[in-house]
């Protein structure tokens, strides 16, 4: 077998090597002496162009390079929540305490921490037959989420041992068993998993439920299913980065996995500290008992961004798997199309638009087509939502990556330059941003918030677009030849777009707003647009309604009502009653 050949050439990140005849596209391969991290990307004969995931300064052709035989694959087990991983699944805090802050080339730390001890309880006795995915122990991986550990896809039989009830490392033996051919496997509490083929499940399902992210313009404007994908494209500065963490805070899936590919380091720091400062508001402990971050910061090599997104959203199927809704945020698949573009270039490939690969649009799709809400191979429910970040150029939205990203995700969150510069946040735009997941959605609304939320919600729209248009006649001829009912949509679309669709993540009550909230705010500026509807077909002038200071007292209603406290809307309504009354008495 000629599984170790010799670099004759080395360009950045790509490493050719001849003498590799026996090795496979996708294998794993460790390169000169340092040993260290590249995988092949294609062969001709028995030369392999190689990525690696690390730098390679210094790396020289007649060096040595040899080939695992093994795909690139993540080790998956109890001790991946809290911990924060580089693309390739290196712990970084273990790395660290071991190297010191700078880390070393070709370091090599097992993903799974493998002294700690889990509390097992095996869930199978002896005789039982098992199949893929089926759970066959569980442990408390946190304080939130129990882990429970699954038969590989790709193996079954009948139970001939189990280990009893107690404390485990990841490596130890939990349960043996003998398949059909009379192979005996060995399960412990982990199992690996190439990170570029989608784990199986029984069954793909329409999603029945939205996934809450407490964030008004999302939750009820344009909503994302639970496993659905979503994008968010926005320029430098609109607010991509402040949106993936508010939905990473806030959102209510079990599970996050947080890739931040490529983006400025400081801006990892800060999650780190923000997540591991927050309480999770369902369970009373720390957030980062429900998250993994995956961090490759623009500063480290190119190849490894790439693997970082397989790495995340491998892992968000993982505890699918266990039935879990996991949500996978990747800020930002432009550093990685970016990552695919350098290697390409480099592997002198023909170049599509923008030079990036004819390939782009094929490996976005099998990226997003991974996001699902699925039946898992032992019957549970689970799902994977994907938020990805695109950052288009000089925010232009034509670009390759954004329009080939539309192509494959069924909710757009298009964040506008000019609504940021206006300090409008989340700058989500209601005219150019959709969600086709609306319709699936309706019924899970109806049952949960209210019968009318589906009705409110088309009518803030309606009115938002109506202001639209009415604009454009502002901007010729000004606005006060505008009958007094046109220039009430334009009052009412302030308040809603001031009011609803405008929320602070810097304020305590307005930065993570329920459901039921969400709706009695709809109804409370639905019922004042009404009000003042009546009075404006009765003749009172807008000019008299607007020296009342209702409108503006329901824009603040995101401030001053608490989230808990629903019942103060009751007051809104008579303060609204009392503000007809008046007009009325006014003008008598
Ligand atoms: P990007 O990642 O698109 O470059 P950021 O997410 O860093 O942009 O956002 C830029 C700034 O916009 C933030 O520092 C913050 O001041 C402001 N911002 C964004 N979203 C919000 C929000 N929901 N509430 C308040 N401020 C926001």
């Amino acid at each position: 077998m000629k599984l170790s050949g010799t670099i004759t050439k080395v360009s950045g990140p790509l490493v050719v090597a001849n003498g590799l005849a026996d090795a496979n596209v996708s294998d794993v391969v460790r390169v000169g002496e340092q040993r260290l991290i590249g995988e092949i990307l294609n062969m001709t004969g028995d030369s392999a162009s190689i990525q690696v995931y690390e730098e390679t300064s210094g790396l020289g052709p007649g060096a040595k390079v040899e080939t695992t035989g093994m795909p690139l694959s993540v080790e998956l087990g109890p001790g991946m929540l809290e911990n924060i991983y580089d693309g390739i699944q290196r712990p970084l805090p273990a790395i660290e305490s071991h190297m010191g802050s700078f880390i070393e080339r070709g370091a090599h730390e097992p993903s799974l921490d493998t002294a700690a001890k889990w509390d097992v309880t095996v869930t199978v006795k002896a005789g039982d037959t098992l199949t893929p995915g089926q759970i066959y122990a569980t442990c408390p991986e946190t304080p939130a989420i129990e882990h429970r550990c699954m038969v590989p896809p790709t193996v079954s039989g009948t139970v001939t041992w189990v280990a009893d009830n107690g404390s485990y490392t990841v490596n130890e033996p939990i349960v043996k068993l003998t398949d059909a051919k009379g192979k005996e496997h060995t399960l412990t509490l982990c199992q690996k998993w190439p990170i570029r083929t989608p784990r199986p499940s029984a069954e793909r399902m329409t999603s029945p439920r939205p996934l809450i992210t407490g964030q008004r313009v999302i939750d009820t404007m344009f909503p994302l299913a639970k496993g659905g994908a979503a994008a968010i494209p926005g320029g430098f500065g609109t607010g991509k980065t402040m949106t993936q963490h508010q939905i990473a805070k806030w959102c209510d899936a079990d599970i996050i996995i947080y890739v931040g590919c490529g983006e400025r380091g400081n801006e990892m720091t800060q999650a780190l500290q923000e997540f591991s400062e927050l309480v999770d508001p369902r369970t009373g402990k720390s957030l980062m008992d429900r998250t993994v971050l995956i961090a490759n910061t623009s500063n480290m090599p190119v190849a490894a961004r790439e693997a970082s997104i397989y790495t995340g959203i491998t892992l968000a199927e993982y505890y699918r798997d266990m039935g879990y809704h996991a949500a996978m945020m990747a800020d930002s698949t432009s550093r990685w199309a970016e990552a695919l573009r350098e290697i390409s270039g480099r592997l002198e490939e023909m170049p599509a638009d923008e030079g990036y690969p004819a390939y782009l649009p094929s490996r976005l799709a099998e990226f997003y087509e991974r996001a699902g809400y699925v039946r898992t191979l032992n019957g549970a429910e689970g799902s994977v939502s994907v938020i990805g970040a695109v950052s288009p150029q000089g925010n232009d939205f034509s670009e390759p990556v954004t329009q080939n990203t539309k192509r494959f995700v069924r909710c757009f969150w298009g964040l506008d330059k000019s609504l940021a510069y206006a300090r409008h946040f989340p700058a989500i735009h209601w005219l150019t941003s959709y969600s086709e997941y609306l319709n699936d959605l309706s019924h899970w609304y109806q049952d949960n918030v209210s019968p009318k939320f589906v009705d409110y919600r088309n009518r803030l729209m309606a009115l938002l677009n109506q202001e639209s248009s009415l604009l454009e006649i502002v901007k010729l001829i000004g606005s006060d030849v505008l009958p007094d009912d046109q220039k009430l949509v334009l009052e009412i679309a302030r308040v809603i777009r001031l009011g609803f669709l405008q929320q602070n993540a810097f304020h305590p009550d307005d930065t993570c707003v329920s459901m039921e909230k969400q709706f009695l705010m709809m109804d409370t500026i639905l019922y004042l647009y009404k009000q003042a509807r009546t009075l404006v077909t009765m003749g009172h002038p807008m000019s008299v309604l607007k020296s009342e200071n209702i409108f503006d007292r329901v824009i603040a209603i995101k401030y001053d009502v608490p989230n808990n406290r629903p019942e103060m809307f009751a007051q809104y309504h008579r303060d609204i009653d009392a503000f007809y009354q008046h007009v009325l008495e006014k003008n008598a």
